[in-house]
C-alpha cells in the first residue's frame, strides 16, 4: 500500500513536466475518454501503476473533472471487463486446461479512433489498447479459474471478438508420444477406408473417447507396409483435435488398446507441437527379417554370395508405389544382412537399412530397378514372401527440435 501512494506521489511529481501537461490537456481537450484510455497514454511515466490510477492522476494534476459521457476511443469497452470475464470463464470452465491465454479480434473502430488520439497528443508508442483488454481479462480468468497464463503455449486461447461481444476458445490439440508395435498383418498405418481399422483408429478411437475431442490423427517415426509387422517399437504422436479432458488415466488407455491384440503399446505421456516436427524429421535405421522364397533350390555355397549386398544399394522407384510417388533413383546403404537357409528355397534375412530403404525390391530386384539385390546375387528370382520390422534404431524420440518454436504467441 505504502508502495503504491508512493508511485502515485512520484506520478504526479512527473506530470509536473511541462511537455507532459501539455499532452495530457491535450488528451483530455480531444474528447472524453475513461480512466483507462487516459492512464494509457502515460503507460511510460510510470509502469508500476494500474492505467485507471495513472488517468485519475492526470485528471487530478490538471483539475479536471471525470466525463459521464461514453469514452470517445474505446466506448467503454474497457469498463465492461466484468461481463467480459463472466462469459470466458464460463467457458474455460468447460473445458480442461492448465494453461490458457488471451487474445482479441480486435475492432478497427476503436483501433483508429486511438490511433487518432495518438496523433493528436503525440504518443504512438503507448500501449495499444487490445494489449490492456488481453492483460485485463487474462488476469481476472486466472484468479477466477486457477489457471496459469501461458502467452507460448497455451492449452487454451481464449479469443474475445471486440465487435460481436463473442467469447471463442481455440483448443490447443493433444499430443501424446508412445512406441507402438504392430502385431498382425494386413493392417495400415494410418485411416484408409478400403481397410476395416488401422493402427491410428486402434490408438486413436479410446484416447478421443476419454478426452472428448473432434478427431485425430497419427504422426508416425516412418512407417511400414499394410502387410508388413512391426515388432520392434516405432516412435509416434498421436493427435488429438479438441480435446474437453488433458488429465487421463493414461495406463488405463495403454491397457485398453494393448487388449486389441493388433496394437501393443510401451506408454501414453503428453508431449507438444514442436515434438511432431523433430519426430518427422527423425530418419533412424531399421532391422528387418525377410522371409525370400527363391524358385529354384540354391546350394548352401552360393548363399555366400549375399554379403555382396551390405554397402550402396541404387534403387529406382518400386512400380508398386509409381502410382504415388515420381520415379526417381536413389541410393541406400544396406548396414548388415545376415541370413539362414530354412529349406533350399526359402531363406530368412535379417538386415540393418538406412531408412527409406525398399526392402522388398532388395530381395526380388524390382525387374532390374534395384541393383544389386538378392535374385541378382544368387542367380535366381527370388521374391519377399514376409516382412517384419525387428527394430527402429531411434536413438533419441524425445528432444525436441530447439529451431522449432512451436507456433507464434496469440495475438
Ligand atoms: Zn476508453
Amino acid at each position: 500500500m505504502a508502495e503504491r501512494a508512493w508511485r502515485k506521489t512520484q506520478f504526479l511529481e512527473a506530470l509536473a513536466d511541462p511537455g507532459l501537461r501539455r499532452r495530457a490537456r491535450l488528451a483530455l481537450d480531444a474528447g472524453p475518454l475513461c480512466e483507462h484510455c487516459l492512464g494509457r497514454l502515460f503507460g511510460q511515466v510510470d509502469s508500476g501503476l494500474a492505467n485507471p490510477d495513472r488517468g485519475r492522476l492526470v485528471r487530478q494534476a490538471l483539475d479536471a473533472a471525470s466525463s459521464e459521457d461514453p469514452c470517445s476511443v474505446c466506448h467503454n469497452l474497457l469498463d465492461t471487463m466484468d461481463r467480459w470475464a463472466v462469459r470466458a470463464e464460463m467457458a474455460l470452465r468447460a473445458v480442461e486446461s492448465d494453461t490458457f491465454a488471451v487474445g482479441s479480434h480486435t475492432d478497427p473502430r476503436i483501433a483508429e479512433r486511438e490511433q487518432a488520439l495518438w496523433d493528436t497528443v503525440g504518443n504512438g508508442t503507448a500501449e495499444p489498447y487490445k494489449q490492456e483488454f488481453n492483460r485485463l481479462l487474462g488476469t481476472r480468468l486466472a484468479l477466477a479459474t486457477g489457471r496459469e497464463v501461458d502467452l507460448a503455449h497455451p492449452d487454451v486461447l481464449v479469443l474475445a471478438d471486440h465487435r460481436t461481444g463473442h467469447i471463442r476458445l481455440q483448443i490447443e490439440p493433444l499430443y501424446l508420444r508412445g512406441r507402438y508395435r504392430k502385431l498382425v498383418r494386413g493392417m495400415p498405418q494410418c485411416r484408409w477406408k478400403e481397410w476395416p481399422t488401422s493402427i491410428q483408429e486402434i490408438i486413436g478411437d479410446p484416447v478421443l473417447r476419454e478426452a472428448r475431442g473432434e478427431d485425430h490423427r497419427l504422426h508416425g517415426c516412418g512407417r511400414e507396409d499394410t502387410d508388413v509387422r512391426c515388432l520392434g517399437r516405432r516412435p509416434f504422436i498421436l493427435e488429438v483435435r479438441r480435446p474437453q479432458q488433458r488429465h487421463l488415466d493414461w495406463s488405463a488407455l495403454v491397457a485398453e488398446i494393448n487388449a486389441s491384440g493388433k496394437v501393443e503399446l510401451d506408454t501414453l505421456t503428453p508431449c507438444r507441437r514442436p515434438d511432431v516436427a523433430h519426430l518427422k524429421g527423425l530418419r533412424p535405421d531399421k532391422t528387418y527379417r525377410a522371409i525370400a522364397d527363391l524358385a529354384s533350390d540354391v546350394p548352401e555355397v552360393t548363399l555366400a554370395g549375399l554379403a555382396e549386398l551390405v554397402g550402396v544399394i541404387r534403387q529406382r522407384t518400386p512400380l508398386r508405389v509409381l502410382k504415388r510417388r515420381s520415379n526417381r533413383l536413389r541410393r541406400r546403404r544396406v548396414l548388415n544382412l545376415t541370413w539362414r537357409q530354412l529349406t533350399p528355397r526359402r531363406l530368412e534375412l535379417t538386415i540393418r537399412a538406412q531408412a527409406g530403404t525398399y526392402i522388398k525390391e532388395l530381395v526380388s530386384g524390382d525387374a532390374g530397378r534395384t541393383h544389386p539385390c538378392v535374385t541378382d546375387v544368387l542367380g535366381v528370382p527370388a521374391t519377399c514372401a514376409e516382412l517384419d520390422v525387428m527394430d527402429v534404431h531411434v536413438e533419441n524420440d524425445q528432444e525436441p527440435n530447439p529451431n522449432d518454436p512451436g507456433g507464434a504467441p496469440p495475438g
